[in-house]
């Protein structure tokens, strides 16, 4: 079988896009007071080398070297279907892996919001301020989220058949749409808002105390089949939650922040935060 990309794909279409979305942001911003040049530049730059995609391949080689031969046993007993999509063609397998991967996210995005310790995780994301939402925003993340969307996703999906290149091909969508998502660009798709995630619906979704609100990656349709779609006309006043002056600035010191977590929820009610 044909792969469908070159394994360097990834790396090279993560700097295209990179470079073409951070030009779009320079000729068309969509808040023109934002430039470039703007506040942890430098940690976020740092994210999206270490981040990029590849904390999910590492993953994937973990899994498939020293996970999955131990499991047989149990998806045997467990019925599930081996290698189901295996013998599909790519015409199948590519948009069947785009929703279903998809909606496995958005369950995971809610989560991340909906309990209190992945919340904990999930505010380094969250802890985006005013005057740094772009496409780099989208790298600034806790580690473990990676580890958290991954193994709810590539071990079902390596059971199930799907090809490994149908994996990156996602992950390169991923990253397009994740940049497109989170720059500094008037987005909201006019018709097509009802079926993908845009940077107007995911602007709302960084301005809400702990999100309450479009929790879509790629598509926008879970959140208005679900009922948690927002999207006013215009852009949020604020960007963040309550307590961010409360969230260590620096990248390591953020990576270590959730360690804290069983002693700060002892602490006080954390104002803004609602259970
Ligand atoms: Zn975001
Ligand atoms: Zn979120």
């Amino acid at each position: 079988m044909s792969a469908l990309l070159h394994p360097l794909a990834y790396p090279f279409g993560l700097a295209l896009f990179s470079v073409v979305v951070a030009l779009l942001e320079r000729l068309r911003p969509w808040r023109p007071s934002q430039g470039f040049v703007r506040p942890r530049l430098g940690w976020d730059l740092l994210s999206l080398v270490l981040h990029g995609h590849y904390t999910g391949t590492a993953l994937a080689l973990v899994a498939q070297a020293w996970i999955l031969p131990h499991t047989e046993a149990l998806w045997t007993r467990l019925g599930v279907p081996r290698g189901l999509v295996s013998g599909w063609s790519l015409a199948v397998q590519i948009p069947l892996a785009l929703v279903l991967i998809d909606f496995v996210q958005w369950w995971v995005h809610r989560a991340l919001h909906a309990f209190a310790p992945l919340w904990e995780l999930h505010k380094i994301h969250h802890s985006i301020e005013d005057g740094e939402m772009d496409w780099l925003g989208s790298f600034r993340f806790h580690w473990m989220e990676s580890v958290l969307y991954k193994s709810a996703l590539y071990l079902p999906l390596g059971l199930l058949g799907f090809r490994a290149d149908v994996l990156m091909l996602h992950a390169l969508v991923g990253t397009l749409v994740g940049h497109l998502n989170h720059a500094n660009l008037d987005l909201g798709h006019g018709p097509w808002r009802y079926v993908l995630n845009s940077a107007r619906m995911h602007l709302w979704h960084h301005a809400d105390q702990r999100g309450s609100c479009n929790y879509g990656i790629l598509f926008s349709a879970w959140d208005w089949l679900f009922g948690t779609a927002r999207m006013p006309a215009d852009p949020p006043t604020r960007l963040g939650f309550d307590d961010l002056a409360s969230l260590p600035r620096s990248l390591p010191a953020q990576w270590l922040w959730p360690l804290r977590w069983p002693a700060a929820k002892t602490d006080a009610h954390t104002p803004g935060v609602t259970p």
